[in-house]
């Protein structure tokens, strides 16, 4: 369980902010992880607040990672991910998942929060298959430039790209599906696109939405049909954008599903 999160360093680098919350940490706090300050539980209550079930949305975006980590690295044979907006090392890292299944895959985290780096070092650069880097996500150019994906990833060879629970951190002037084509445009035929986004799927998403917003700052939840425009010129994979626990479920979620596993979708998508 949780327990088991390795907590890092507790040597602060000057650049991370106690003062104000941050994406990684506030995840983390709803998750239930202990790499986070009061600050970032604060927002971890007021999400709570407003979504009561808020923790196991959470955990449904950790599930359908593992399940799309595995679904791709053992059915279709990718052997490189960038994970980018990674995210602070909790249980089943995409690195974790995707060497279970292939013990020499390679990944590379991205995540524009120091402290990713800073907690991460120790679980995310496990091997000499692994690399953490902070970096923002928004520059595919220099991204795909940096020394670490340089030596672990080869573009020559399919790819998979994820932005699991992180393009609603982007506002549309940000150009996230500018981004994403970036990225799959950089990757050879046969990479994947694996993302999961908030959906405005019901009127509780709305308030949800107020809620990160006023304290996280970034972004917004999207519509099922920008969603799926991420995946414009792609092949999605079976059953394409639905609700996580919809996702190759590995076993059947209960009906009806409950509001808050209506707020995320996600999809997996070849390019031709
Ligand atoms: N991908 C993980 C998951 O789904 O469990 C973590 C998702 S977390 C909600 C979003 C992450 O994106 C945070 O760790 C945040 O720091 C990172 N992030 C936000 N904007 C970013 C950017 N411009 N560049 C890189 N990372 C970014």
């Amino acid at each position: 369980g949780l327990g088991k999160i390795p907590s890092g360093g507790r040597e602060f680098p000057p650049h991370i902010n106690l003062n104000e919350p941050s994406i990684a940490r506030a995840y983390d706090a709803v998750l239930g992880g202990k790499d986070n300050y009061e600050v970032d539980r604060e927002v971890a209550r007021e999400l709570h607040r407003v979504m009561p079930d808020i923790r196991n949305l959470a955990w449904d975006n950790r599930a359908i990672l593992g399940r799309g980590v595995r679904h791709l690295a053992a059915e279709v044979g990718i052997r490189q991910f960038i994970d980018l907006g990674s995210g602070l090392p909790t249980v089943e890292n995409t690195h974790q998942v995707a060497q279970r299944h292939n013990p020499s895959a390679r990944v590379v985290y991205v995540d524009n929060d120091p402290i990713v780096l800073a907690h991460g070092r120790a679980l995310l650069e496990e091997n000499d298959n692994t690399a953490v880097v902070t970096a923002d996500l928004r520059e595919p150019d220099a991204i795909l430039r940096l020394p670490e994906v340089r030596r672990l990833i080869d573009l020559s060879e399919p790819v998979g790209i994820m932005l699991v629970g992180m393009l609603h951190h982007l506002h549309d002037d940000e150009n996230p599906k500018g981004i994403v084509e970036s990225y799959m445009n950089a990757c050879p035929p046969g990479s994947y696109l694996f993302l999961t986004h908030f959906c405005r799927s019901s009127p509780d998403a709305a308030q949800l939405e107020d809620t990160f917003l006023e304290f996280l700052k970034t972004g917004r939840f999207r519509t099922q049909e920008e969603i799926e425009h991420y995946f414009e010129g792609l092949d999605l994979v079976d059953p394409g954008v639905v609700y996580l626990p919809e996702w190759r479920p590995d076993e059947e979620p209960e009906r009806p599903l409950t509001v808050s596993q209506r707020l995320m979708v996600g999809g997996i998508a070849r390019k031709p």
